[in-house]
C-alpha cells in the first residue's frame, strides 16, 4: 500500500494511521491542508473491504475538505478521518474514545465531526477525550439540514443557469439517497412542487419521503436512467463512472454526495454529454459552513451564508461555459487561488 505515492496523495501534510487495541479501534486521519487554519472534516465510518480503500476514500475526501472550505470563504483547512468498521456496531463508548484520544494527539491541527455512519452522539462520546470536536449538541448540532438547504439552492443555480427557470415547479429530480440530507433536501424540493423520484437501500427511509412528499420510490439501479431533468446523488460516491454515465437522461447533475465523480476524466464526459454537473465540494458545503458558526452560534448568520453557495456555483457556470471547461476545473482553480494566497 503506497502513502506518499498514493494516486490521491496530493501532498497532504500528515497522515496519521491509528490502532487501539483495547477498543479494536483502527483509523486513518488525514490532514491535506491548514493554509487556511486548522483543518476540519467529519469522521466516516465503514466497512472498508481493505485497508488500501480506506486509505483512498480517506485522502480523496480530505483533499475535498480542504477545496470545499477554501471556495466556501472559511478560515478553515482541510482533514477527514475514516473509522474502519461496521457503521451499525452497537459498542461505540470505547471506540470513540479511543477515536477522541488519537485525535488530541494532533493538538488542534484537525478537528473531527459527524460523517456517514457517525452520529452526533459518537462526537459526544470523543468530545470528552479531546475539544478538537465539532457539531456538538446544543452548539451548531446537526449539519445535514444546511448541506440540504445549499444543495436545493444549488440544484436551483443549475436550473436557472441551464433553463433561465427561477422556479423547480413541475420538474422532475431524482434523489439517490433519502438519509440525514436526502428527506430534507426532498422536502425543500417538494415544497416547491417539484416531482420526486427516489431510491434507498433503506426501506423506513423511503416509505418516510413517499408518504410525506409523494415520492415515487424505483430500485436502487433504476435510479440512473429515469427520465427527469435533474439527477441528485445524496448516497455514496464515484456513482458517475462509465457504466452509469451512458444510462442517464438527466441534464443536470447536483447531489450533496461527495466525490461524485469515479475519476476526474468524468467531469469532462458529463460536459461532453452536455449535463452540467455542480462540483460536489461546492453545492454540498452548507454543512461545513455552518459548523464553522459552532461558537456563538447564529443560525441567521450561518443560513445567509449558506445562501451564497447559489451565487457561488453560477459564477463558476458562467467562466465554464466562457472558457470552455468543466465546472470541476473552474471550481478546483478558483478554491486553488484562495489557497496558494492564504500561504504567503
Ligand atoms: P446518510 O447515511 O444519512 O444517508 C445516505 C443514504 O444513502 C442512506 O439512507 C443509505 O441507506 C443510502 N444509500 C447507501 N447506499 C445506497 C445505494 N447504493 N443506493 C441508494 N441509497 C443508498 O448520509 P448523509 O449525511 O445524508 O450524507 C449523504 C451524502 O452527502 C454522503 O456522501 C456524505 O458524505 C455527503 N455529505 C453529507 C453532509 C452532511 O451534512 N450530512 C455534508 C456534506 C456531504
Amino acid at each position: 500500500m503506497a502513502v506518499f505515492n498514493h494516486v490521491s496523495f496530493d501532498e497532504h501534510e500528515q497522515v496519521v494511521f491509528c490502532h487501539d487495541k483495547e477498543s479494536g479501534l483502527k483509523a486513518i486521519i488525514a490532514v491535506h491542508n491548514t493554509n487556511l487554519g486548522p483543518a476540519v472534516g467529519g469522521c466516516r465510518m465503514w466497512n472498508y473491504q481493505s485497508d488500501d480503500e480506506a486509505l483512498t476514500d480517506v485522502l480523496r475526501l480530505s483533499r475535498g475538505m480542504t477545496y470545499k472550505n477554501a471556495l466556501a470563504g472559511l478560515t478553515m483547512g482541510g482533514g477527514k478521518s475514516v473509522i474502519i468498521a461496521d457503521p451499525k456496531t452497537q459498542d461505540r463508548e470505547a471506540l470513540f474514545r479511543a477515536f477522541g484520544r488519537f485525535i488530541n494527539t494532533l493538538g488542534g491541527k484537525y478537528y473531527s465531526a459527524e460523517d456517514v455512519g457517525t452520529t452526533t452522539a459518537d462526537i459526544m462520546i470523543a468530545h470528552q477525550e479531546t475539544p478538537y470536536m465539532a457539531g456538538l449538541e446544543g452548539k451548531s448540532g446537526d449539519p445535514s439540514p444546511f448541506t440540504a438547504l445549499g444543495t436545493y439552492l444549488g440544484i436551483k443555480a443549475a436550473v436557472k443557469h441551464q433553463r433561465g427557470l427561477d422556479t423547480l415547479k413541475g420538474l422532475k429530480i431524482s434523489v439517490q439517497g433519502v438519509g440525514h440530507v436526502g428527506y430534507y433536501l426532498c422536502k425543500h424540493l417538494h415544497e416547491e412542487g417539484a416531482e420526486l423520484i427516489v431510491t434507498d437501500i433503506h426501506q423506513p427511509s423511503l416509505d418516510r419521503v413517499a408518504t410525506e412528499f409523494g415520492a415515487t420510490v424505483v430500485a436502487p439501479q433504476d435510479i440512473y436512467s429515469q427520465d427527469v431533468d435533474v439527477y441528485a446523488p445524496c448516497a455514496l460516491g464515484a456513482t458517475i463512472n462509465d457504466a452509469t454515465l451512458p444510462l442517464l437522461k438527466a441534464k443536470i447533475v447536483a447531489g450533496c454526495a461527495n466525490n461524485q465523480l469515479a475519476e476526474p476524466r468524468h467531469g469532462q464526459l458529463l460536459k461532453d454529454m452536455g449535463i452540467l454537473y455542480a462540483p460536489d465540494y461546492v453545492i454540498n458545503a452548507g454543512g461545513i459552513i455552518n459548523v464553522s458558526f459552532e461558537n456563538n452560534y447564529d443560525a441567521a448568520k450561518s443560513t445567509a451564508k449558506v445562501e451564497k453557495i447559489y451565487d457561488t456555483l453560477l459564477t463558476i457556470f458562467t467562466a465554464a461555459d466562457a472558457q470552455n471547461r468543466t465546472t470541476g476545473e473552474i471550481a478546483d482553480e478558483m478554491a486553488r487561488a484562495i489557497i496558494d494566497a492564504a500561504a504567503k
